[in-house]
């Protein structure tokens, strides 16, 4: 059975004191029955790997370089991040598609390079507002998933999360019927790709304005096998509620 997952995305917050957040959630949740992710910014991942190593916590980076080592100033890559703790990284972020212009073949490339390190990939796509009102959501995501999933994916190495781009951070959530078509969706091409029982076994994620009050009905909805949070999974009195609302 695969368990559920939720995934904390930092993003570019957060510095040394804040690792006592991360501290705060290992000893909140000292035998949680779903896999509990923590990405912090770069700078935190290999301090927040060593402190959280006997916990229940699991760290990951929010992006790798596609290419294993070599001449890439300022990247990280996802070989580097397996060897400071890191168990997972996300690639394809929105932010990232929309200020670093990464397209869906550069994510693929990316997830390759996660899961040749041994780590797992968390794919993320999502329709942009203007996209979703003139009715293409269902091929954007088509057109993001078959370009964004490399070779060798299987439910062990790969999470994928639908985030609506207009509902990141916004406070904006898609309605139930809207989140249910998408990962509806997800999950039968998935199966066209790599087969009924692989795509069962890959995690579902929605993200986008996940909070307390929202978490119970997201997680209700069928196919979300979970949940990738950012800004309520910076402090551990947010992020709480919302990993006991994936455990009822
Ligand atoms: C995200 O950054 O992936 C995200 C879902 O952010 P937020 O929860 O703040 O909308």
């Amino acid at each position: 059975m695969k368990r559920k997952l939720v995934v904390g995305n930092w993003k570019m917050n957060g510095m040394t004191a804040s690792l006592r957040e991360i501290q705060k959630l290992g000893t909140a949740h000292p035998a949680p029955t779903v896999d509990i992710l923590v990405c912090p910014p770069a700078t935190l991942i290999a301090t927040a790997a060593g402190l959280m190593a006997k916990s229940a916590i699991e760290i990951g980076a929010q992006d790798c370089h596609s290419a294993g080592s070599g001449a890439f100033t300022g990247d990280i890559s996802a070989a580097m991040l397996s060897d400071i703790g890191a168990k997972a990284v996300i690639v394809g972020h929105s932010e990232r598609r929309e200020y670093h212009k990464e397209s869906s073949a550069l994510v693929s490339e990316k997830a390759r390079s996660a899961h040749a390190a041994g780590l797992i990939a968390v794919i993320c796509l999502g329709e942009t507002e203007a996209e979703r009102a003139a009715g293409q959501t269902l091929a954007i995501i088509a057109d993001q998933l078959d370009a964004s999933l490399p070779a060798g994916t299987t439910g062990d190495n790969t999470v994928i999360a639908y985030e609506p781009v207009w509902a990141i951070g916004s406070g904006l959530t898609p309605d139930r019927t809207q989140i249910a078509e998408v990962h509806d969706f997800l999950r039968d091409r998935l199966g066209e790709r790599i087969g009924t029982s692989g795509a069962q076994a890959i995690r579902l994620l929605y993200g986008g304005s996940v909070k307390a009050t929202n978490a119970a009905a997201i997680f209700a909805i069928s196919n979300v096998d979970g949940a990738l949070v950012g800004g309520a999974s910076l402090l551990e009195k947010d992020f709480t509620p919302i990993i006991k609302a994936l455990m009822d």
